[in-house]
């Protein structure tokens, strides 16, 4: 190995079959393998760099080297997201024809910027978007054959700042581009809102101090009444309200935001009214879960993430609008460079205008493969089984004498606690990590230390979420039975 080939250095088809099957086998072999690794990376800060030889290699390495290095420094500092046993956060899912897709994608390489670059990459993406419109039940405006369409974006950031600079740009009559802005725009999001809101706000240019932080109700659901007096009060202070974001299902407790009382508010106010449904979104693929997204008629933009809970693989968000005229004039820039007859002739998408990069991965290949492998029954099917679980886990939380929910369950999270107070959670969440067996991760509601346990992962079954509550309360138990009774001062690290 190593010596020179006749056409310089690369892989040869052939070579790449050979490589390409071991990868495949590797992967098939981690998912066989997954669910017995510890859930959470232990490694300490810098093992892995110290695992990696200081000097990058002059001569090129044998695929076989490369690959058993995958084992040897890489595995160890992963964080199995795709473990069944993970609870933690959202899940960021993955599936067999998902990775299919994406490698398929990442042969051909292709960069559909223009319509013209690749006309399947454009067609594809509007295309399926289109389906999941009718797939989950969405109003029919944000399907493409009507003024509004979809586009896939890489994460839900990505689509809410999309979303606030389209939103700033129709509140300035298209001048905030051209002239700047004057400090008076001013964005509304609950208390609960996801941070890349705020994110959002700092780039597109309005400044935290317009972001105002809505009051929740005692469901950490945005109170409509409070959005109502923000909006007077900066209006008599000459503000313009021009933003709010509404979530359909919080990142901290699943709380959703009530879309038919904000939709009119924001109509009749002419604000634009985002609406992320990141993780929640996918529920809708279920009628019986539709009602999440009553209100969304009133939407001037949603988005959600297949690559959380809809078993596609990172990134993928799907993010629509109802009118597509407005986003592309905020974002469109045409040099001389990209000019091209189809662009001219109006009759086809351009997806470079939709989104911040100009540059764009085929990414609808895997979402694709997704949809037609599981059909919506089978994407159902799934869904509904993770909501069976965490509500089983819910009522099985509830029964126990020594835990307590802690914000309404209404899909696949739930928030609970030990009611032994923080410190004693605290504790449970980091015995818990640490046992390799789950992850877990936490949020504070009514400021206290609360768990979360998200089921979402596309392999997470029964038994796992049993096992997980099996351990949860053993754990609690030798806690509670242990050397540092609750509110005594403790040496723990
Ligand atoms: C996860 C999440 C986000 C951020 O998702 P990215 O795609 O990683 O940007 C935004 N909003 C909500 C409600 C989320 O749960």
């Amino acid at each position: 190995m190593g010596e020179r080939k006749k056409d310089g250095f690369h892989m040869t088809p052939e070579e790449f079959r050979r490589h390409g099957r071991a990868v495949v086998d590797w992967i098939a072999d981690y998912y066989e393998r997954v669910e017995s690794l510890p859930v959470l990376s232990r490694v300490e800060p810098g093992d892995i760099r110290d695992s990696l030889p200081t000097e990058p290699p002059t001569r090129g390495e044998s695929f076989e080297t490369i690959l058993a290095d995958l084992d040897r420094c890489i595995l160890p500092g992963i964080t199995h997201w795709q473990s069944p046993n993970f609870f933690a956060f959202f899940p960021s899912n993955s599936s067999g024809p998902s990775v299919l897709g994406e490698l398929l994608s990442a042969g051909l390489g292709v960069q559909g910027m223009l319509w013209a670059t690749s006309p399947a990459c454009t067609e594809l993406e509007t295309h399926v978007l289109d389906w999941l419109v009718d797939m989950m039940g969405l109003p029919g405006k944000f399907r493409s054959d009507g003024i509004g369409g979809g586009v896939i974006q890489d994460t839900a950031s990505g689509a809410t700042l999309t979303a606030l600079l389209t939103a700033r740009e129709r509140a300035t009559g298209y001048r905030g581009n051209e002239k700047g802005l004057d400090g008076r725009l001013v964005a509304y999001a609950s208390s609960q809102t996801h941070s890349s809101v705020e994110k959002a706000v700092r780039i597109a240019g309005l400044g935290r101090e317009n972001l105002r932080d809505v009051e929740v109700d005692e469901r950490f659901a945005m109170r409509p009444d409070a959005l109502a007096a923000r909006i007077r009060e900066d209006r008599k202070e000459g503000k313009i309200p021009c933003f709010v974001c509404g979530t359909v299902g919080t990142t901290s407790s699943n709380a959703i935001d009530p879309l038919p009382k904000l939709g009119p508010l924001c109509r009749e106010q002419d604000l634009w009214l985002h609406v992320d449904g990141a993780m929640s979104g996918t529920a809708a693929l279920c009628p019986e879960f539709r009602h999440i997204l009553d209100g969304l008629e009133f939407a001037d933009s949603y988005c959600f993430n297949p690559h959380k809970w809809m078993f596609t693989n990172f990134d993928c968000d799907c993010f629509f609008v109802a009118d597509r005229a407005a986003l592309i004039r905020t974002l469109s820039v045409l040099p001389e460079y990209l000019r091209n007859q189809a662009t001219e002739s109006g009759a086809v998408i351009d997806y470079r205008d939709w989104g911040i990069p100009l540059g764009r991965r085929f990414r609808s290949l895997k979402l694709w493969f997704v949809i037609r492998h599981y059909g919506l029954e089978g994407l159902q099917h799934h869904v509904r089984e993770h909501v069976r679980l965490a509500q089983d886990f819910a009522s099985r939380v509830e029964n126990a004498e020594r835990f307590e929910i802690a914000a309404p369950a209404p899909l696949n999270l739930v928030c609970f606690r030990h009611v032994g107070g923080d410190e004693i959670n605290e504790r449970l969440l980091e015995q818990l990590n640490q046992s390799g067996k789950v992850y877990l991760t936490h949020t504070k509601l009514d400021d206290k230390f609360t768990l979360r346990l998200c089921v979402g992962q596309t392999h997470t079954e029964e038994r796992h979420v049993l096992q997980a509550w099996k351990l949860i309360q053993e754990t609690a138990a030798t806690i509670e039975d242990g050397s540092e009774p609750e509110g005594s001062p403790t040496s723990r690290g």
